[in-house]
């Protein structure tokens, strides 16, 4: 078991949950086996679900590596769909980072820009809180898309009838995220449209698609953007972190007379939702 402050202090700009504030016993057994449960990864090489278009993007050894993640996170409770479990062994998150070695530990990672992929559980979470909201034909935003990870996951489970764009405001992660999508399974729907992914500032949505079912979004903002609100259909759900040093995840349920209610999921840490130029200062 890690302690918190141990965890913080390592973490400091790393996206997870906290062991500290939220007492849902899910989350708080894995903010703390999320660190600690490192090794069962690579002893967990079982036998692997893949249809033939997904195996054209995998090595043998990466195949059973994400897959021993996501039974991992199922083990923990954090997977519980069908949909997410697919989505997500369909996924291979060794092509999103730069150091495949660790792409398939449960920790955060850098990615440049004074930013980071989240961390696996981070993005099972968020995947499980919107899977509803994620059937096939529906549209999803991904706001802060990094590395086009989450991006690719909602792509799969929304399919080619359906819609997922992802806005990020470093142009140069745009680029990298199209090629890291480009080499997984999601690269068809890149190619048939039904995937993309935009430079913009986040806070302001993507109104050319909305309103969306699904909004996810990858960054803490100070409070949620009004925008992001406006552009989420009736029945529609949000998906954010809330806060500076201490932050919820909080999830938006938009009613059908167009009020929300909102919720606190759990204690996170995510980097901010803020301007291109603050996150390079390193503000
Ligand atoms: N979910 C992604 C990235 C998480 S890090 C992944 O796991 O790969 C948060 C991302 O939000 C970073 O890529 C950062 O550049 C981006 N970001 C921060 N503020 C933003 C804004 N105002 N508009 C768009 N993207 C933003």
């Amino acid at each position: 078991m890690i302690p918190f402050t141990l965890v913080a202090c390592n973490f400091r700009y790393y996206a997870h949950s906290s062991s500290l504030s939220h007492s849902s016993p899910i989350s708080s057994s894995l903010s703390h086996t999320a660190f600690a449960s490192i090794e069962p990864f690579f002893s967990l090489l079982t036998g692997i679900f893949l249809s033939q278009k997904m195996k054209q993007f995998w090595s043998p050894s990466s195949i059973n590596k994400n897959k021993a993640m996501v039974e991992n996170l199922q083990n923990h409770g954090i997977v519980t769909s069908d949909e997410v479990a697919k989505a997500m062994e369909a996924v291979d998150r060794g092509v999103f980072v730069t150091d495949r070695s660790s792409a398939y530990v449960d920790s955060p990672m850098s990615i440049g820009y004074n930013v980071t992929i989240s961390a696996p559980h981070m993005h099972a979470m968020c995947l499980q809180l919107l899977e509803k909201h994620l059937k096939p034909g529906m549209r999803v935003l991904d706001v802060g898309s990094g590395t086009g990870y989450l991006t690719a996951c909602f792509a799969v489970m929304v399919g080619t009838e359906g819609r997922a764009i992802g806005v990020e405001h470093i142009p140069e992660l745009v680029a990298s995220s199209v090629k890291n999508i480009e080499a997984s399974a999601a690269s068809p729907f890149l190619k048939e449209g039904s995937l993309a992914v935009h430079v913009g500032d986040g806070r302001q949505g993507w109104a050319e698609f909305a309103p969306y079912d699904a909004i996810h979004v990858g960054a803490a903002a100070p409070e949620i953007p009004e925008a992001l609100i406006d552009q989420l259909k009736p029945g529609g759900r949000l998906v954010i972190p809330v806060g500076n040093i201490f932050q919820d995840l909080q999830v938006v349920d938009k009613n059908s007379d167009g009020s929300v209610s909102i919720k606190d999921e759990t204690s996170v840490r995510y980097v901010p939702l803020t301007s291109r130029e603050a996150q390079l200062r390193g503000d």
